[in-house]
């Protein structure tokens, strides 16, 4: 498989350290809010990305986080905590929030069909592990501590912007807006590992540690996290394009000083969702989400669909219209896969070159929407329908569509409406004028038809015999 790493800026061949198992860590969702579906388009990508390798035969292990403290609203490690400030906005704990967004989050990924990673660890689970990652950057002089705070301190590094060619108004999105400057940092880069009392006395948890009573920052959790359950290496590390920086950053500098050798090998960014008047927020306009959609009557299943039709190292546009071509995409692609029948034996050689199209498309840096037009290429090849069948169910290992269940249920609902409008008159009517039309005697084929008009009755002819329906 060939994928787009963010640290060498290029397409390269995946060699995972352990062929018996990939280690795969992502950045999970902070839990102040519902994701918006941007948030879940990063999502999508990554569950895609973890359904690919197991289908092209790489065991996976992925791990990841649930951020539930000391995530500020800037990420550069400025303003409130994003926990503290959404307890605020709903007159409850940081605990209840947390606890309610958590879920909320599992619940969207559930309607997306996102399988849940192998492990999901909360932030606040991991606090020794940060004290002690913490106090071995203290040691080894690649922190220090200042105004009650421990920094990392980014001049011992040889170099830091290790994903230096992003575009300027990617790495403006990784700091946002607000962004103070802190007199205790040595350097503009240095952020902070550990918070103390010192800086903001509102914060709802804290935990004793060797240089006061604090809470972690939001970048060591990742590391921590990873290394806990993942070792001291990690084959792929993903998360949306605006975690490059200063998150991810700041997550490589501090493993790499902590470890004392290389710690990823691949970075995995997915580009942004954006409304057509510019970046998904939670704060202005219409707050975009799973729910939202099916309010409006959408099927989560297309806003997958409509992910999964562009490539995910591109930004995506976001607006009803398109959505709505997914939607019509989507029925249309269940209508045809309504229509098949298992008809016999699977044909081998048809199978393996259908699929080969679509394992091409994975392996060519997980290009989705290349993938999607292979299902339609089964869709239109020559094969009988039992292989069109099998291929479907074996693409869906990745894809997660729900075509085979939306199609049954669009099966059933079909044949309860042709027993609901079953009549034998109309069935004996519509047979005499079949007769009377293999008999070439028109006229009394055109009486019967118009007498079934008068009656309310469509007279369909199609290549599977002569339908008919109430009008
Ligand atoms: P957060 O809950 O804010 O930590 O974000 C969760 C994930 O969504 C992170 O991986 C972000 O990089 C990603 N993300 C944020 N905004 C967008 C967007 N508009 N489109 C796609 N992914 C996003
Ligand atoms: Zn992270």
């Amino acid at each position: 498989m060939y994928l787009y790493n963010s640290l060498s800026h290029k397409k390269e061949l995946f060699v995972p350290n352990n062929p018996d198992q990939v280690k795969m860590y992502t950045c999970g969702p902070t839990v102040y809010h519902y994701a918006h579906i941007g948030n879940l388009r990063t999502y999508i990508m990554e569950d895609v990305l973890e359904k690919s390798l197991r289908y092209l035969g790489y065991p996976v292990k992925r791990v990841m986080n649930i951020t539930d403290v000391g995530h500020l609203a800037s990420d550069a490690d400025t303003g409130e905590d994003k926990m503290v400030k959404g307890a605020k906005r709903e007159n409850k704990t940081v605990l209840e929030i947390a606890k309610y967004y958590t879920d909320a989050f599992f619940a969207d990924c559930d309607k997306l069909n996102i399988k849940r990673p192998d492990v999901v660890e909360p932030a606040t689970n991991c606090i020794d592990e940060y004290i002690h990652m913490i106090q071995t950057l203290l040691e080894k002089g690649s922190a220090y501590q200042a105004g009650g705070n421990i920094y990392f301190d980014t001049s011992t590094l040889e170099k830091y912007y290790v994903f230096n060619d992003h575009d300027e108004e990617d790495l403006a999105v990784g700091v946002r807006e607000g962004v103070e400057e802190d007199p205790n940092k040595k350097n503009k880069n240095d952020f902070v590992l550990w918070f103390t009392k010192s800086k903001f006395e509102d914060q709802a948890l804290k935990w004793d540690s060797p240089w006061g009573v604090g809470y972690p920052g939001w970048h060591i959790e990742c590391s921590c996290i990873s290394m806990k359950h993942l070792g001291d290496d990690l084959d792929i590390h993903a998360g949306g394009i605006d975690n490059a920086f200063p998150h991810h950053t700041n997550e490589i500098a501090q493993s790499e000083s902590y470890l004392g050798h290389k710690w990823c090998n691949y970075w995995f960014h997915v580009h942004h969702l954006n409304t057509d008047t510019g970046k998904m927020s939670k704060s202005k306009g219409e707050f975009l989400t799973v729910s939202l959609l099916e309010r409006k009557g959408y099927d989560p299943m297309a806003y997958r669909l409509f992910c999964l039709q562009s490539h995910y190292r591109r930004n995506l546009v976001f607006s009803w219209e398109n959505l709505d071509n997914a939607v019509a995409a989507y029925d249309k692609l269940v209508a045809r896969i309504a229509a098949l029948k298992q008809d016999g034996e699977v044909e081998q050689a048809a199978f393996q070159q259908l699929k080969a199209r679509f394992v091409g498309a994975l392996n060519g840096d997980l290009n989705t929407s290349v993938a999607v037009t292979a299902l339609y290429d089964v869709l239109k090849a020559k094969c009988n329908d039992a292989t069109k069948l099998a291929l479907i169910t074996d693409f869906e290992q990745v894809l997660s569509l729900n075509l085979i269940p939306a199609a049954n249920a669009l099966k059933q609902k079909q044949a309860e409406e042709e027993a609901a409008n079953a009549d034998p008159e109309i069935d004996a009517l519509v047979a005499a004028r079949t007769q009377a039309k293999k008999e070439k005697n028109f006229p009394e084929a055109d009486r019967i038809r118009d007498e079934l008009k008068l009656r309310g009755i469509e007279i369909i002819d199609t290549p599977q015999g002569t339908k008919w329906r109430k009008v």
